[in-house]
């Protein structure tokens, strides 16, 4: 299914107007529908697995700035570190401490999000607000040279009722808001990674300044 040129071009506009950036998430889908929105402007895109964002990195022009928002194992970051530009799943010090050593050997400083888990689903990932707070005490006590984390990054849960959604993201806000003082973001300021296809408008309201959208722009995915 080729990218919807319109709809994508609707979506820039909407948020460029709100001062939002988007994360095209392309996970799933082949390079060529990568390419289509570079060349219509997209820089900035989004990928869930290790594998599949150095294969598509290798294929596709280098000033992409790949964001990474999958499940980050420990053991894979060594596979990422020369080429992500936002890593948006930081939730445990083990993580951010690879993240430092990788991004020492790579002689750079390597952006991060901390991921915190806002969402009623039982999952694993995710700091909820006492760990947030617990590693916001930890990075300012001891800081890590080569990693700067620039925000946080939150999933909704997956309903239908919107005050459940809106709750969700206002309390990551709060959070957001709480942690100011731990956030480095540099002349573009800090990051609140929140709201995907079904739920951006909801988050942008709630105070998003980047939303990670994948099916509404690309399609939907298989499997
Ligand atoms: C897949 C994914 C998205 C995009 O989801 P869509 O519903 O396709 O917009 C956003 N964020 C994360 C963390 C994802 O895994």
């Amino acid at each position: 299914m080729p990218v919807d040129k319109e709809r994508y071009q609707g979506i820039v506009k909407e948020l460029a107007a709100a001062g939002v950036q988007l994360v095209a998430v392309s996970k799933t889908k082949p390079v060529e529908d990568v390419k289509a929105l570079y060349d219509l402007g997209q820089r900035d895109f989004g990928e869930n697995y290790v594998q599949e964002l150095t294969e598509k990195a290798a294929q596709l022009p280098a000033d992409i700035r790949w964001h990474f928002i999958g499940h980050l194992q420990t053991n894979k970051v060594k596979y990422i570190a020369s080429i992500v530009h936002l890593i948006q799943v930081a939730d445990s010090w083990k993580l951010l401490q690879e993240i430092n050593k990788q991004a020492v050997k790579n002689n750079r400083v390597i952006d991060c999000l901390l991921q915190v888990h806002i969402a009623r689903e039982e999952t694993k990932y995710g700091l909820d607000e006492n760990e947030l707070d617990e590693m916001a005490a930890r990075l300012s006590n001891s800081p890590l040279a080569n990693v700067k984390i620039k925000g946080l990054m939150g999933m909704a849960s997956f309903v239908e009722n919107s005050d459940v959604i809106k709750n969700e993201f206002h309390f990551l806000k709060t959070l957001f808001d709480k942690n100011a003082g731990v956030l480095s973001g540099g002349s573009n300021g800090t990051i609140l990674s929140m709201g995907m296809s079904s739920d951006y408008k909801i988050a942008v309201e709630e105070g998003s300044n980047m939303v990670r959208i994948g099916s509404l722009i690309f399609g939907e995915r298989e499997g």
